[in-house]
């Protein structure tokens, strides 16, 4: 009997779809085919491959309305967001349509007249990637783009929780004709595929994105093979408001990174530390325009804030609510919840706490949640204290027009990612990736591409 995946929608409970599960064979056979289909892929040349990549972000860009509500239904994020999904994880393969183009090696001046040397870059071979279920399209097209593009051949793993985008989306690359061995999908549980993703040995690249205990068994498994590895692993953002901030702004943008996607995406604002002369009208303002976010379901008008994934994600979220409560925490809003466990659905209102103290959970673990807990601080050098205090370095915020503030704060946080007055900066053209226990490599920009090439050097004598 054939296993299978049920897909619920996590604002009502209904079943979206049921998703057959591929047996320990079929993986096996897809991950050969991907071996197999690189020879082939790798050899055609960069403007082809560049092309196939256009007619893949056309053809999603087509079906843009029914994939976005495709990700509302399996991921709950309301419809605007889901939009702004397919744009963004379009706006990947865009970018790696052109970087295939730009793939260059170089000459280096050799140490005598009858020698040259010559430097190319060549694709790595077959990439297997484990995505999770905060973005189901953009994590997927941020890695398959720049694979295909350096002539890499890619299967994924999708999160149990959201399947169904990655199968629509990989489904249109084969429409535009992207050869089926080439970008492939293959479902499962995801330690069991994981472990056969690391110990095979046609997988040259594992690419990840979740959390930092999966991606740190995923670099162990790997090491028995030698695999390259990108790892985008958890974060616990501090977004800092300096005592010069313009305070109206700094709530704006503290509302765009913390309540996007209800909070559960690893550049989240998770730690607000504001100094201490204006941690009162920060912390009021930002209360006040919280209480009117739309909580509900993503499918209805004007929805801001969806529900929590499922409900291993809703205990995290209210047992750091109510642990920081207990410890002191003032509510300003929010600690309310819309909850029905017999369908699996989870709202967790958005939540403004100020009085948090270090000593609390929500300080030291990622949240995931709509929760914003306010810390206030005294100087400059205690804000980085407070805010480097984690063993993650995925993204950190800050708002000041002070430029030696901000020129501090810059030099001085330990996270790959630093919005100044800036509180969504991820693009396709920029390094996203994080710093300490957030991961290894960037994704995205320039940098992106490199880790599914290889470097050869060619030294020529005798000339
Ligand atoms: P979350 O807790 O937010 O779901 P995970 O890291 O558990 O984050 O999940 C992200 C992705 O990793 C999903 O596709 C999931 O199926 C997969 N996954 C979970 N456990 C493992 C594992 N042990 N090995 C490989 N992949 C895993």
């Amino acid at each position: 009997m054939t296993k299978s995946f049920k897909v619920k929608n996590p604002a009502t409970g209904e079943l979206v779809s049921e998703v057959n599960i591929n047996s320990k064979e079929e993986i096996e056979q897809a991950l050969e085919n991907g071996h197999l289909s690189f020879k082939k892929w790798s050899k055609i040349n960069a403007h082809t491959r560049s092309g196939y990549l256009k007619d893949w972000s056309n053809k999603i860009q087509e079906n843009k309305e029914e994939l976005a509500k495709l990700m509302t239904l399996e991921n709950g994020k309301p419809l605007k967001e889901s939009l702004g999904e397919v744009d963004y994880a379009t706006s990947y393969i865009d970018w790696y349509a052109e970087e295939a183009k730009r793939i260059y090696g170089r000459t280096i001046p050799a140490a005598a007249e009858t020698k040259r040397i010559i430097v190319s870059k060549q694709a790595i071979g077959l990439v297997a990637a484990i995505t999770p279920w905060n973005f189901p399209a953009a994590m997927m097209t941020r890695k398959a783009a720049p694979a295909l593009a350096a002539g890499c051949t890619f299967i994924v793993k999708p999160a149990e929780d959201t399947p169904l985008t990655t199968i629509r989306l990989i489904e249109l690359a084969h429409e535009v004709g992207i050869p089926t061995d080439v970008i492939q999908y293959v479902i499962g549980d995801g330690k069991e595929v994981g472990e056969m993703f690391t110990s095979s040995e046609y997988v040259r690249k594992i690419t990840f994105t979740g959390s930092t205990p999966v991606g740190k068994s995923l670099i162990k498994n790997s090491a028995d093979t030698i695999k390259h590895v990108t790892m985008e692993l958890g974060g616990h953002a501090p977004l800092i408001v300096a005592q010069d901030a313009d305070l109206d702004f700094a709530v704006s943008q503290t509302i765009a990174s913390k309540f996007r996607n209800a909070g559960q995406t690893c550049v989240c604002a998770n730690r607000i530390i504001v100094h201490e002369e204006v941690v009162e009208a920060f912390s009021e303002k930002l209360a006040e325009e919280v209480k009117k976010l739309k909580v509900g379901n993503g499918l209805e008008e004007d929805v801001q804030i969806g529900p929590i994934i499922n409900e291993k994600g809703y205990e995290k979220v209210v047992s750091q609510i109510e642990e920081a409560i207990e410890k002191g925490a003032e509510v300003l809003t929010g600690n309310e919840y819309n909850v029905d466990k017999e369908q699996g659905c989870f709202f967790v209102y958005p939540t403004v706490l100020k009085n948090v103290d270090s000593t609390m959970k929500i300080m030291q673990e990622e949240t995931f949640g709509p929760v914003a807990p306010i810390i206030s601080y005294k100087d400059l050098e205690e804000a980085v204290t407070i805010a480097n205090n984690t063993p993650y370095g995925l993204a950190a915020y800050f708002f000041t027009n002070d430029y030696k503030t901000g020129t501090y704060l810059h030099d001085h946080l330990d996270f790959g990612i630093v919005g100044w007055n800036d509180g969504a900066p991820s693009a396709a053209h920029v390094p996203f990736g994080g710093m300490k226990e957030s991961g290894l490599g960037r994704e995205g920009g320039i940098e992106g591409i490199e880790p599914y090439l290889e470097t050869k050097y060619l030294s020529i004598g005798n000339l």
